[in-house]
């Protein structure tokens, strides 16, 4: 009964309250289900629209890394391209400057004989003039005198013929005087033609110059756009940092080898290089600034920290490259980033490296001097203008090559 009640005025009062609110309690559950599914589903579908976006921002990733490898990759070529061109130009100017060299040997050859000539010509000249004021000064009346007072017809004879001797002695001294100047003149024509072909060779070499001076402009620029195009840092990062491995690579490789070649020596009790702890050569003395120092610095177009492993030395293209120390060329070739490289073994594990050379003129097992030419400044590589990229090495890790240059 009292649980009838109960359960009465609960349904009663669930009426009331049910009235009071107006709202239909039921509904208004169903409504909350609806949306929490209606919520759900937005959620999925902003989901699958996060997902398929990220998607397409991963297949941008995949395609800018795909465009970076094949640019990459047309770069090296592109590079390796240009420093072929660069090494024709440069043996062209080199010829050029021999045959230069050759014609100013000429030249000064010829000016040499041109004064040689000149000297005869002046010592003949006043030798016949002091023969003509004699002959003068004596005049005809004196000639016949002369024979006049012959004491025979012997002596008559003998004197008739010193005379035609001293007619024919002038005679052949004019001859003489004349040959001099012909020579004289000959020469100087030839010394003129030997000039006017030192013009031409010049005017040659001026314009192999220029076209050298366009192709780095080129290459240049080239590598600027490159540089510029990368909006992937993390891609230039790593691809800065795969350049950086591949000249490692090589130079670990090489000093590999010396290791080896100084163990052999040892076991046959042969001497090795060793360093004396002097200072180096000044390895680019045409030199006109350091454009990059050793040490870290902040890449200018990534804006990265980065570590720079040598002293960067702007200097002519063509310029000498000296070897810094007494030593053995261990290498000397080429690679896309180093260009044409040589790197000098001094002893005690200490390593010399030269980097962008135009031409090398050592080979390997080349013994070197300190101050040797070993090649000339150039471009070639991963380099935006002639310089001469001059690294040090001391078991294994790059030192400051300040700590030997002074
Ligand atoms: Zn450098």
């Amino acid at each position: 009964m009292k649980r009838k009640r109960g359960a009465r005025f609960i349904g009663m009062l669930m009426v009331t309250t049910l009235l009071a609110a107006h709202v239909p309690l039921f509904v208004h559950a169903a409504t909350l289900t609806n949306d929490k599914i209606r919520e759900s589903e937005e959620s999925k579908k902003q989901a699958e629209e996060e997902r398929k976006a990220l998607k397409s921002n991963l297949t941008d990733v995949q395609s800018i890394l795909k465009s970076l490898e094949v640019s990459k990759s047309n770069l090296e070529n592109y590079i390796q391209e240009l420093d072929k061109q660069l090494d024709d130009i440069n043996s062209k100017i080199d010829r050029l400057t021999s045959l230069i060299s050759d014609k100013e040997f000429e030249i000064q050859t010829t000016e040499k004989e041109l004064e040689e000539a000149k000297s005869v010509e002046e010592t003949q000249y006043n030798a016949m003039k002091k023969r003509i004021k004699f002959v003068y000064e004596r005049g005809e009346a004196s000639t016949a005198e002369m024979l006049l007072s012959s004491k025979s017809f012997v002596d008559f004879l003998n004197k008739a013929e010193f005379i035609t001797k001293i007619s024919a002695y002038d005679k052949r001294m004019l001859d003489s005087y004349i040959a001099a100047k012909d020579m004289v003149a000959a020469k100087e024509e030839e010394l003129v033609a030997q000039k006017a072909a030192l013009e031409d060779a010049k005017v040659a070499v001026e314009n192999e110059q220029n076209a050298l001076e366009e192709l780095m402009a080129d290459k240049e620029k080239e590598i600027t756009v490159f540089e510029g195009d990368i909006t992937n840092k993390e891609a230039a990062i790593a691809e800065y940092e795969a350049m950086i491995a591949e000249q490692d690579q090589i130079i670990k490789a090489m000093e590999a080898a010396i290791l080896e070649e100084k163990k052999r020596l040892l076991a046959e009790n042969k001497k090795a290089i060793v360093y004396d702890g002097g200072q180096f050569k000044w390895p680019a003395p045409e030199y006109t600034r350091i454009s990059d120092d050793y040490g870290s610095r902040t890449h200018p177009i990534l804006g990265v920290q980065q570590f720079h492993n040598g002293v960067d030395m702007a200097a002519p293209s063509g310029s000498p490259i000296l070897a810094a120390y007494d030593g053995e060329v261990i290498a000397s070739s080429y690679s896309a980033t180093m260009g044409n490289y040589i790197m000098i073994d001094h002893g005690d594990g200490l390593i010399t490296i030269y980097m962008h050379a135009s031409s090398v003129n050592v080979s390997p097992g080349t013994m070197v001097a300190r101050g040797e030419r070993i090649g000339s400044v150039g471009s070639t590589g991963r380099s935006t203008g002639p310089h001469l990229h001059f690294s040090v090495r001391l078991n294994g890790s790059y030192v400051s090559p300040w700590n030997y240059l002074s």
